[in-house]
Formats: structure tokens, sequence, C-alpha cells
């Protein structure tokens, strides 16, 4: 969609100097400026978001608990298996236009890029699920690295709680990092 004639937004960010898009965002990922121009996809809606979210959440963790449990059995591969399943989950969920992403299915979001408004690229997709990809890698080596692993994805998730809650355009760390934005669907 291309923006009426003087909506553009301001080509240079008045808080970094750094590049703003055409909606209004910073695309420094150091920077929050996002207030060049009103916002041409309102922030997904809060409960939904964080709902749909929360419950990818647990079942990631009812995934990993159930390895856990069986590690005794199964020579600690089990453990290992879960927390891999769940980093393939977080690298695959959002590529696609997030075609394997279930909460997103269920609750009709998807993620868009800031500068273009169209649907992230695959490259994007991994990006801004980087830091959890990272961590679930991270939960699948032998403790006390396995346990720091699943510690970084429970301090992580309470940390993109707090930007979702509290950003205007409801932006997480990954959102900033692969310049995205998830959106309700209409
Ligand atoms: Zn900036």
């Amino acid at each position: 969609m291309t923006p009426a004639l003087g909506t553009y937004a301001l080509d240079m960010c008045p808080m970094c100097g750094g590049q703003v898009s055409r909606n209004g965002v910073c695309l420094s990922t150091t920077c929050s400026y996002e207030g060049g121009m009103p916002l041409e996809k309102p922030k997904a809606e809060l409960q939904k978001r964080l709902g749909g979210s929360g419950a990818e959440l647990a079942a990631m963790a009812v995934v990993e608990m159930i390895g856990l449990a069986l590690s005794p059995f199964t020579f600690m591969i089990s453990g290992v298996i879960a927390s891999g399943l769940n980093a393939a989950y977080m690298a695959s969920k959002d590529m696609d236009d997030g075609k394997l992403s279930l909460s997103k299915r269920f609750t009709k979001r998807r993620v868009v890029a800031v500068d273009t408004d169209l649907p992230i690229s695959n490259k994007q997709a991994w990006i801004r699920n980087a830091p959890y990809i990272g961590a679930w890698a991270f939960a699948m080596l032998p403790d006390p690295f396995g346990m720091l692993g699943l510690m970084l994805v429970g301090l992580m998730a309470v940390v993109d709680v707090g930007m979702i809650w509290s950003d205007p355009r409801g932006r997480r760390l990954g959102d900033r990092l692969a310049g995205t934005q998830v959106i309700d669907e209409t």
C-alpha cells in the first residue's frame, strides 16, 4: 500500500539520527523511536497475543518436562530431543508467513515487516526468534548449561511480555532485531 502524499515518515530519526521507515519506526535495533506518524498497523490485541503466545510457551514447557521426566530411562537423550524440538519449532514457526505458528493460526495474527507492512522474509522470521532458538539449543547441553538455557528462555519470556505490554506497537526484543511487528488479521 502506498501512503498518501504527506504521510511519509521522517527520513532521519530525531533520537538517534538513524533511518526511519515510512511507518515511522526507527530501523535501528537499539533505538525505541516509533513516533514518526500514526500507526499504519495497530498493535495486536494484547490479551489475545499474550494468551496465544503463553499457551504456546506452556506447550513447549510440557514437551520439555516430558523429555526431562523420561531422561533417566533414555540415557538423557529424551531431554536433549525435547529441547531440540522446541528449538526447531522456534526456528520454523514464523517462516512462510507463519504457517507453522500454532498460536498465530488459532488467534489470527501475523508478522509483518515494519518498513513495508508486507509479510516477513524467512530470514526475518529466523532473526526475530533467534534469542529463543539459541536458548533452547543451549538447553540441549548437559547441566548446568542445560538448566541455564531453560532459565534464559524464562527470562526472555518475562522481558518480552514487558516489552509487548508497554511498546506502542507491541514489539518484543526479536521484533526489534528483525524489524518486524505482530498485527491482527482483519
Ligand atoms: Zn532512532
